[in-house]
């Protein structure tokens, strides 16, 4: 099946008792049983639930993978991802990473024993000097968020060929629409679905989808064991969500093609960093590894004004100042002040994030309302 058909179609079926199309909301904690030992399948809805594992099922096809799993956030889902190491194992990260990822790295699993490395991945060679043996997982964020740096998966799965090394790759931003990590080497993929395969702002939502039954044993154990699973009812938004999920991805990858273009030609605006443009550093590795380049767009202003960025991100009309993306509807953000500014100034600015820079999740609005509105305040 192709991604299109897969979307609609992938995991889900007619209900059996009544041949409603759509998979029912199976709002409920327990199922009776026949007799002792006999049952339909369906115990208990932390271990398993209907209309979650139709969601389940329906990522793991559209990642390529055969195992799926879903949570109360993508934080939770990268908990339970976490929570297959043990104390002393070690953790090369991507630096220019979600904050609350990060989070949950340095303030969680270090106390537990855990250690994490934080690496500039868009270099690979780099990995290499952190790998030893205590070293069970590479963890990759890509695009990174808000650089858009790319980071080249196939390599990195062919550095670790034959060690026992998990590789993770957080696909949020790229979806599996644009990018199938699977498919080049990773062992288990993770989604905040939050984002965009819910993609109307309504759902917080986390997904893990692997291949490997030796991990999908595992990742089902600790999701059963930690109890961190989704309610039916946002499983059934999201499954609705995730059917428009390639027609969403194509119009928020044409609406970025068209704004990152219009702002790369301003005469306001200093960097504009969107991998499809042939400048940006990582252009020949996101052409090869992703199918389009998605709607997140970052720009920095000339002048690099604090003050420049606040009037630019306040006086918007269509896009809205808010922390998220993916959703349908056009976001602006500031980082140095939203979502990146428990990061010292001068470690930020480091890494890109400059006063001046700002955020948009560019939505599927039409595109020449967008670039109406960023001209406006531009002006
Ligand atoms: C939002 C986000 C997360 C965390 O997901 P939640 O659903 O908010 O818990 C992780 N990674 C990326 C890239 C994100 O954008």
């Amino acid at each position: 099946m192709k991604f299109g058909t897969k979307v609609i179609h992938a995991g889900v079926h007619a209900d059996e008792a009544t041949g409603a199309i759509m998979t029912p909301i199976y709002q409920t904690s327990t199922y009776v049983q026949e007799g002792i030992g006999k049952h339909k399948g369906y115990q208990y809805s932390r271990t398993s639930n209907p209309t979650r594992n139709a969601l389940e099922n329906n990522i793991a096809a559209l990642e390529n993978g055969r195992f799926g799993a879903c949570f109360g956030s993508g934080l939770a889902a990268i908990d339970c991802l976490i929570k297959m190491l043990e104390p002393g194992d070690e953790v090369i990260s991507t630096n220019d990473l979600y904050g609350g990822t990060y989070r949950i790295f340095n303030s969680i699993f270090a106390k537990y024993g855990i250690q994490f490395h934080f690496v500039g991945m868009d270099d690979v060679s780099k990995i290499e000097s952190h790998i030893n043996e205590r070293t069970k997982l590479i963890w990759v964020e890509t695009p990174t968020n808000p650089m858009m740096n790319v980071i080249d998966i196939a390599a990195i799965a062919k550095m670790i060929e034959g060690k026992q090394i998990m590789l993770g790759v957080d696909n949020t931003f790229a979806t599996p629409y644009l990018q199938r990590p699977l498919d080049l080497g990773a062992d288990i993929v993770m989604h905040s679905a939050t984002k965009y395969l819910g993609g109307h702002s309504d759902v917080v939502m986390g997904v893990l989808v692997t291949a490997d039954k030796t991990i999908a044993d595992e990742m089902y154990r600790i999701q059963n064991s930690s109890g961190a699973i989704c309610g039916p009812q946002d499983a059934f938004l999201v499954l609705r969500g995730i059917k428009t999920l390639h027609l969403r991805m194509q119009r928020h990858c044409e609406n970025g093609r068209k704004i990152a273009e219009f702002l790369s030609a301003h005469p306001k605006v200093d960097k504009v960093y969107w991998p499809g443009l042939p400048e940006h550093p990582n252009h020949e590795v996101a052409k090869r590894q992703m199918d389009d380049f998605g709607g997140m767009i970052s720009f920095s202003l000339k002048g690099n004004q604090l003050s420049d960025a606040m009037k630019v991100v306040e006086k918007l009309n269509v896009f809205s100042l808010a922390e998220s993306l993916g959703g349908v509807e056009s976001l602006a953000g500031h980082p140095a002040t939203m979502t990146h500014a428990a990061i010292p100034k001068a470690e930020r600015e480091k890494i890109g994030v400059v006063d001046s820079l700002i955020r948009l999740s560019v939505g599927i609005e039409d595109a020449e309302d967008l670039i109406a509105d960023l001209n406006q305040t531009l002006s």
